[in-house]
């Protein structure tokens, strides 16, 4: 059984790699369990920070670290809120107080598009590190909707669905979302190097 880290708080994180990875005999411990201080998420890009993460923990560790960076990225706003996702909506009241300042800033656009994006990074030593992506195209709703997911998803309809991800259930989502998508590469890549 090989051990990997997971640099992150996150209970469902956990879970949903724990559970995708178990097949392969690797066990994932969580940040406390592994005793790894919070990094602070000064890159750029989704990339750069899931580097950032999980190059620091290696070297914390010793051990094989996975981190994760995501966020939503509206096409009429540049890709904002992107990198800064969790920190925008932070600044404007939160959830879903958020909503009303997207819909605000995007006014009469009709160009409603948007995208998750997530990238893992799998940290093997200090200089070897790999990453993986996924993301999950959809357009914004007018008005939030469900209560399901978390964050964004009660205004995220991801495209050839007609309602939002908070009126989809978590297993579907599950399926189909940016997450998913980029554990299925990882998964992928630790199959094919055992
Ligand atoms: P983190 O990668 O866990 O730090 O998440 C960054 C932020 O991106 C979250 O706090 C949310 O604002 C947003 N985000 C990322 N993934 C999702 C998702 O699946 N649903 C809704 N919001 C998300």
């Amino acid at each position: 059984m090989t051990t990997f880290v997971l640099a992150s708080h996150n209970a469902h994180k956990l879970e949903e790699i724990r559970r995708i990875l178990l097949p392969l005999n690797i066990q994932i411990i969580d940040s406390e369990t592994a005793h790894l201080p919070d990094v602070i998420e000064t890159g750029e890009t989704f990339k750069e920070n899931a580097v950032l993460k999980a190059t620091e923990g290696f070297k914390q560790t010793k051990m094989p670290v996975l981190a994760d960076d995501s966020g939503l990225c509206i096409s009429a706003l540049n890709d904002a809120p992107g990198v800064y996702s969790a920190r925008f909506a932070a600044k404007h009241g939160g959830y879903p107080a958020v909503f009303d300042v997207l819909n605000n800033q995007l006014k009469d656009n009709p160009n409603r598009k948007a995208h998750y994006v997530c990238v893992i990074a799998l940290a093997m030593s200090e200089t070897e590190v790999y990453t993986f992506e996924g993301e999950l195209h959809g357009t914004l709703a007018f008005a939030p909707e469900g209560t399901g997911g978390f964050g964004y998803d009660p205004l995220f309809i991801p495209d050839g669905y007609h309602k939002t991800l908070g009126c989809i259930p978590a297993e579907e989502k599950n399926k189909i979302s940016h997450r998913a998508k980029a554990l299925e590469k990882l998964f992928e890549f630790l199959k094919n190097r055992q």
